[in-house]
């Protein structure tokens, strides 16, 4: 009980700091259970972790809402600000060296994910949140007293304050669940009508500034072109309408600064739910968009990427590419290959991360160096085909009018307000005598592009073993990238990962799939998938008592596919 743990603590007063692993174990405090799972070596170290964990009756949440998956998490997600918010308020108040009386747990952005930091049981209604407390000390000796302090005063007030059904405000938590039913009902009917995407009238897409996921305040709202607008009935909200981007080839133009990249970014964001108030609720895009750039310096392994490149000067095959260093366009030929491979149903490009050469060549250049000294097929030149395969494309384009031949719709830019120009840019296409390409495409027939990745099976390299049968030491820098023993993964062209706790989990898989099944039989897009489905289970696994580490967020095949395929630390066959 709570008592063994204050007895404890007293006992261990003013010792040497070790003397805190005694703490180890559970402790019943009447309305939770609190366990001590792992115990910092020193006041400098990283702080211990603690979890409070609270029984169905405890915690007392209505079963119908943690039945469905949205609502859970969105409910979860809300618990666990809540909670970050309760002991923010304590943290540091106690007092000692080093990290001390930190008082901290996983902060989510404006994206709802589902963390390990917060889980409920959704048969039993129990409820686990996992945290950070920086355990006193003065020097290096215990402070059995504030340490006492935290556990005995300031957390049981947090968890009731957070964590108690019938502490919190019923109306509030309501609505976190109907905007859940509602977003996943949005996504169901955008899939089930054919769109790749959806943005609601209303919506405000630019952000507070280039290092802030937060709304700009007075930003100009959305609002749909009348030619795409589409209306959904949603189970709370009733009525959306807002502009559907159909499956096909979509180009926004427009001049400089209107607004194009921000409505591009907001769709690449749309693959997430996003919390109440941040304005990109009610944007949805297709689960398997993946945004491509040009990302010269990555390395690519084994990659078929002739569709796009047919020769390189060094007579190096692009049927079966490899480089340390890749140039803008063999690094977007390589990710967009790898992209559709890994399962991708559209792809994003903006013109500003885009390779130039890589996308598209006019006419006259076409003229001077003929096609047979030009190893490039530009993307332009494969867009149909790719659309043929189901590959659909969103692409920020207002600097070339080529791509006006292929595309199924032109949405202009102009001061944030989109406006369709389909029907102008077909007009100006026949009055100069182009015609738009609306036939078969002239590739693809031979050769299916989803097919061509999926011989590539990657192995563990050394860098995987680590020492002493211990496994590898990993760590992962912040959302753009980690390190598996000396070996690092550079992820900072994979603009979709939106937390660094999502690269936890994929950090810790890759190692865990390293030593299990990366056996060099298994192609990239299976391993990502069951890499996924083992980081879902771990997370679902966080609901109890199992010593999960409390910072691990889910993340799409899509990304792990996509760091796999960035790992140097990897043998391919
Ligand atoms: P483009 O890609 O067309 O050059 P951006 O999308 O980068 O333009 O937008 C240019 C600027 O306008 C950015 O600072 C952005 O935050 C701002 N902006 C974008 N959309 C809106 C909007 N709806 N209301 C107010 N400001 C916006
Ligand atoms: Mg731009």
């Amino acid at each position: 009980t709570s008592e063994d743990l204050r007895q404890k603590l007293r006992r261990i007063d003013h010792r040497g700091y070790p003397a805190y692993k005694d703490l180890r174990g559970q402790y019943d405090f009447g309305g939770y259970r609190l366990f001590i799972d792992h115990v910092q070596g020193d006041p400098f170290a990283a702080p211990s972790h603690v979890s409070v964990h609270l029984s169905g009756r405890q915690a007392g949440f209505p079963g119908e809402w943690l039945e469905q998956d949205c609502r859970r998490i969105a409910l979860q997600d809300e618990l666990l600000r809540r909670f970050g918010r309760a002991i923010g308020k304590y943290s540091r108040q106690a007092g000692g060296s080093g990290k001390s009386g930190v008082l901290s747990c996983s902060r989510p952005g404006q994206e709802i994910l589902e963390r390990s930091a917060c889980q409920f049981d959704p048969k039993s209604g129990a409820l686990t949140v996992r945290f950070l407390v920086g355990f006193p000390a003065a020097g290096r000796t215990v402070l059995a007293g504030e340490l006492e302090k935290i556990l005995f005063n300031w957390l049981p007030a947090c968890v009731e304050e957070a964590l108690l059904f019938s502490r919190l405000p019923a109306e509030k938590l309501k609505a976190v669940c109907d905007l859940a039913d509602d977003q996943e009902a949005l996504r169901n009917e955008v899939r089930r009508t054919g769109l790749v995407a959806f943005v609601a009238d209303g919506s405000v897409l630019p952000r507070e500034s280039g290092i802030s996921q937060r709304p700009m305040k007075n930003a100009v709202p959305f609002r749909s072109p009348e030619e795409d607008r589409v209306t959904f009935k949603l189970p709370h909200r009733g009525t959306v309408t807002g502009m559907g981007i159909p499956a096909g080839i979509t180009l926004i133009i427009g001049g400089g600064y209107h607004g194009k990249s921000t409505l591009l970014n907001a769709l690449e964001r749309g693959i997430y739910n996003h919390i109440a108030g941040d304005g990109r609720e009610f944007i949805v895009t297709d689960r398997t968009a993946v945004k491509i750039r040009a990302e010269d310096g990555r390395c690519v392994n084994r990659d078929d990427i002739s569709l796009f490149i047919r020769s390189l000067p060094n007579g190096k095959s692009t049927a079966d590419f490899s480089t340390e260093d890749a140039s803008g366009s063999t690094s977007q030929a390589a990710s967009c290959v790898e992209a559709i491979a890994a399962g991708a149903g559209c792809l994003l490009m903006d013109e500003d991360t885009c390779a130039t050469n890589f996308m598209v060549r006019d006419s006259l250049m076409q003229r001077i160096v003929s096609p047979e000294e030009e190893p490039i097929i530009p993307y332009l030149s494969r867009m149909r085909a790719l659309g043929a395969e189901g590959v659909s494309t969103v692409l920020v384009a207002g600097s070339s009018g080529d791509f006006f031949r292929v595309a199924d719709r032109v949405i202009q830019m102009n001061q944030y307000v989109p406006r369709d120009v389909t029907k102008k840019v077909r007009e100006i296409l026949s009055e100069n005598g182009v015609e738009a390409e609306t036939g078969e495409p002239e590739c693809g027939k031979d050769r299916s592009v989803r097919e061509s990745g999926t011989r590539r099976c990657p192995q563990a390299g050394p860098e995987f073993r680590g020492r002493n049968g211990r496994g590898p030491k990993s760590k992962v820098l912040g959302p753009d990238g980690f390190m598996i023993g000396r070996g690092t993964v550079d992820l900072r062209g994979v603009e979709q990962i939106a937390d660094s706790e999502q690269l936890e989990s994929l950090c810790r898989e890759l190692i865990r799939a390293a030593e299990h099944g990366m056996d060099g039989r298994t192609p990239v897009k299976r391993l990502a998938e069951e890499m996924e489905s083992e980081i879902r289970k771990t997370l679902r696994s966080a609901a109890g008592d199992r010593p999960v580490p409390g910072n691990l967020a889910e993340i799409r095949s899509l990304e792990i596919a996509a760091a796999v395929d960035r790992c140097r630390m990897l043998r391919w066959k």
